[in-house]
């Protein structure tokens, strides 16, 4: 289910990228694309994600490589339902709010972000507590979506946020025109790279490291490629008929409110 599950202390950040193991139905685990996979399938394997990050509450935008940042505040978790994630996907429910990257300070809701070969970025700030998510392909990360999202963090406070890219498509699979490769990597450094056969390719991890480390970030990244891997979903790959990836993460409760008084237990 997880290529990588990081739970969440008390009161503290947690977060998860999922795989295609597991899951419903025939494509394995989904998190996304309910018109192909049907909507049942799909609100399944969330609920099972949801339940193995102990979680109650998901949110998730729809995404449309751009630049928005929607803050998670109490306002936007006010109409919440647990099928809102679906969007309308659920017949007679409406589309969900158009954005690629979320943020919050508000505990008990895991932000989602879908992708097959774009990248996902997630952002936590202990000290803050807060944390983001963010969808940046080729035109989102070229028009700053993650320039955004920490811009939408710092609002929260947070000062120096770690961000944990995930499974991607590699600059060794991810084949462009030459001319896109040097249009893109002008305003991308780090951007340009040659596939393994030998054509002119976007490094879309590597250019989205070096922006975050430009932002003051400290960097992790889930070594994966999506094409390379057959246990994650990639659209290069498998087309239409792909699987969603899903990048969450989340803010526990605090405990009661004030410091556990078993703060060491078992020990
Ligand atoms: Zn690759």
């Amino acid at each position: 289910m997880f290529r990588l599950h990081r739970p969440a202390g008390p009161g503290g950040p947690g977060y998860a990228f999922t795989d295609r193991v597991g899951g419903s139905g025939p494509v394995g685990l989904t998190l996304g694309g309910a018109a192909t996979h049907g909507v049942e399938t799909v609100r399944r394997d969330g609920r099972a994600v949801l339940a193995a990050i102990g979680v109650e509450r998901l949110y998730t935008p729809w995404q449309v490589h751009g630049t928005d940042v929607l803050t998670i505040d109490d306002a936007a978790l006010s109409g919440w339902s647990a099928d809102a994630w679906l969007g309308s996907a659920v017949p007679g429910q409406p589309a969900s709010p158009q954005a690629d990257a979320l943020v919050t300070d508000r505990p008990g809701v895991a932000l989602l972000i879908r992708t097959a070969d774009c990248l996902p970025v997630i952002f936590v700030d202990e000290t803050a507590r807060a944390v983001g998510v963010a969808h940046a392909g080729r035109v989102g990360l070229a028009a700053g979506v993650l320039t955004r999202t920490v811009e939408a963090l710092a609002a929260l406070g947070a000062t120096a946020p770690t961000a944990v890219i995930g499974p991607a498509i590699c600059g060794s699979c991810y084949e462009v025109p030459g001319e896109m490769r040097d249009a893109v990597a002008a305003g991308l450094p780090g951007a340009a790279a040659t596939t393994s056969w030998g054509t002119p390719a976007l490094d879309l991890p590597g250019a989205a490291r070096q922006q975050l480390l430009g932002l003051g970030c400290r960097v992790e990244q889930v070594a994966a490629c999506t094409r390379e891997d057959p246990l994650l979903h990639s659209y290069r790959r498998d087309g239409a008929r792909m699987g969603s990836l899903g990048a969450l993460v989340w803010l526990a409760p605090r405990v009661g409110g004030a410091i556990p008084a078993t703060a060491a237990p078992g020990r």
